[in-house]
């Protein structure tokens, strides 16, 4: 090992000679400076392990200390003075020197004190290896275990059965797990850093990305040529983008199909006894004279037949909605419908007295749609306004244009439905909590207005607040200006 270094920072002296001497003689290797810039270019050279420095060195010994403790704080500085003064003494101790020297000396003090120095900066020294070797293995094991961390979510990432895609604010793919790969026929290396929407060209993710602001987007299908059906679903992921999963209902489309079948093929079968039911009601008047309990009890059949055929009307309605049998589309001007409708209905609104408010835009755009099924659309709507509001209640309707749609909007002071509930209404057979038993239906309606609304690219939804009514909003694409 190499003795350690000492700069000698002495103005030239008989007791920098006697220093320098004695020093030699313990062992040290010596460098001397005289001046600032000398002793700059000492420790160019290689940093000393002390410096002993006289309290006049450039001007000021103790400044020059000063400085140098700021760049090297662990360094050893000794100060000799040629007279012991309690002033440069207590800067001393602020400034952190070592030692404090002064004459009379004797050769053994001044190389204990520097030994002394030496000592405790090599001390210091290993605290400080060793306080940052700890820290560094600290932080290396914290590393490992984040590291352990993350293999674990990618485990787990990986094994979901279901689809998942991560994509960022950009729309590029951060991590797509082996399910969606196979759903979607693609390698982790085509889809990662990707935008997801040209890695991934299907019509039903390019449409569910378009509509993934909407607030009332609870449900979308992927469909495939092949058979299969995913519901997908984006959920906001702060800071780091959007995440899409895909659930396969494959399975349960084919029950819903079967169970239509099955529905449909009853249905047919019911109608044509029911017609016969209705007629031989109407027929048995005829052929002879009738009590008037007969006549109670015959009224009262007629009303559940026909009942009961609207249901089978409903139900085959809804089966050749679903199967796309919907395609008849020509101009259609909504105000003229729902004009037609609310002649239609008027005297039912009166018969209940309710007010009715209805609001027009003019001009308003037409549209490609089935006028008959629109019709349907906001029939059931009105009717449904009218059945649940109770008597002196009031209906508003207001049909506008907004940006390229059209909105039709009726408002109810009806029971409203439900928050817990709003969400089922339109599905077949549903009814609410708030129907009371006079409240006729099947819970079909609102499964035919969403059907025809969404075989015209358009959106349905409810806003209700029990108690203070509710609003259904039908939007539908106003026909594009040539
Ligand atoms: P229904 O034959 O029961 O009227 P719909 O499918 O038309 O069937 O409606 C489903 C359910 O939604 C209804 O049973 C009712 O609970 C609720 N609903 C629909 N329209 C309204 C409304 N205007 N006010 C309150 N509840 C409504």
């Amino acid at each position: 090992m190499t003795s350690p270094l000492i700069l000698i920072a002495f103005p030239q002296s008989s007791e920098r000679v006697i220093f320098e001497r004695a020093l030699r003689s313990a062992g040290y290797q010596v460098a001397l400076a005289e001046t600032g810039s000398e002793a700059e270019k000492i420790f160019q050279e290689s940093i000393p392990s002390l410096v002993l420095l006289h309290a006049s060195f450039e001007k000021n010994g103790l400044d020059f200390a000063a400085a140098l403790l700021e760049r090297f704080p662990t360094m050893p500085v000794v100060l000799y003075e040629e007279a012991e003064k309690l002033a440069s003494y207590r800067r001393a101790l602020q400034t952190g020197i070592s030692g404090y020297l002064f004459p009379p000396l004797r050769i053994e003090d001044l190389q204990q004190t520097i030994e002394r120095s030496l000592q405790r900066a090599r001390r210091l020294g290993d605290w400080l290896r060793h306080e940052v070797k700890r820290t560094t293995a600290s932080l290396e094991k914290r590393i490992e275990l984040s590291e352990a961390e993350r293999r674990r979510y990618e485990i787990v990432f990986a094994s979901i059965e279901d689809g998942v895609i991560l994509i960022d604010t950009s729309g590029k793919i951060l991590m797509i797990n082996p399910a969606a790969q196979r759903i979607f026929g693609i390698t982790q290396a085509q889809a990662e850093g990707k935008l997801l929407l040209e890695a991934i060209q299907h019509p039903d993710l390019r449409d569910l990305m378009a509509r993934s602001g909407e607030k009332h987007l609870s449900y979308h299908e992927i469909n495939f040529a092949d058979g299969r059906v995913y519901h997908a679903q984006i959920t906001p992921l702060p800071n780091i983008g959007q995440a899409i999963t895909f659930q396969d209902i494959t399975y349960l489309k084919e029950i819903d199909r079967m169970k239509n079948d099955f529905v449909n093929t009853i249905s047919h079968d019911l109608r044509s006894p029911l017609t016969a039911v209705l007629g031989y009601t109407e027929l048995i008047e005829r052929v002879g004279p009738l009590n008037d309990q007969q006549r109670i009890f015959l009224g009262r059949i007629r009303t559940s037949v026909e009942n009961i055929t609207a249901l089978v009307n409903d139900l085959l309605d809804l089966n050749r909605l679903e199967a796309g049998f919907d395609t008849r589309r020509e101009r259609v001007h909504l105000d003229a419908l729902l004009s037609y409708s609310l002649d239609l209905l008027r005297p039912l609104i009166d018969q209940k007295g309710l007010q009715l408010e209805v609001k027009i835009a003019s001009p308003l755009p037409a549209l490609r749609g089935n006028p008959l099924r629109l019709r349907q659309m906001l029939e059931n709507l009105i009717g449904n306004a009218i059945k649940y509001t109770p008597s002196g209640g009031r209906i508003e309707i207001s049909l506008y244009p907004q940006d390229s749609q059209i909105v039709f909007k009726i408002s109810d002071t009806g029971p409203g439905i439900p928050p817990e509930e709003q969400s089922r209404i339109f599905e077949k057979f549903y009814r609410a909590s708030n129907v009371t038993a006079e409240s006729s239906g099947f819970g079909l309606g609102l499964a035919i207005v969403k059907s025809i609304v969404e075989n015209h690219q358009g959106r349905v939804w409810v806003e209700s607040a029990l108690g203070k009514g509710t609003t259904f909003y039908v939007v539908l694409p106003a026909e594009r200006q040539p």
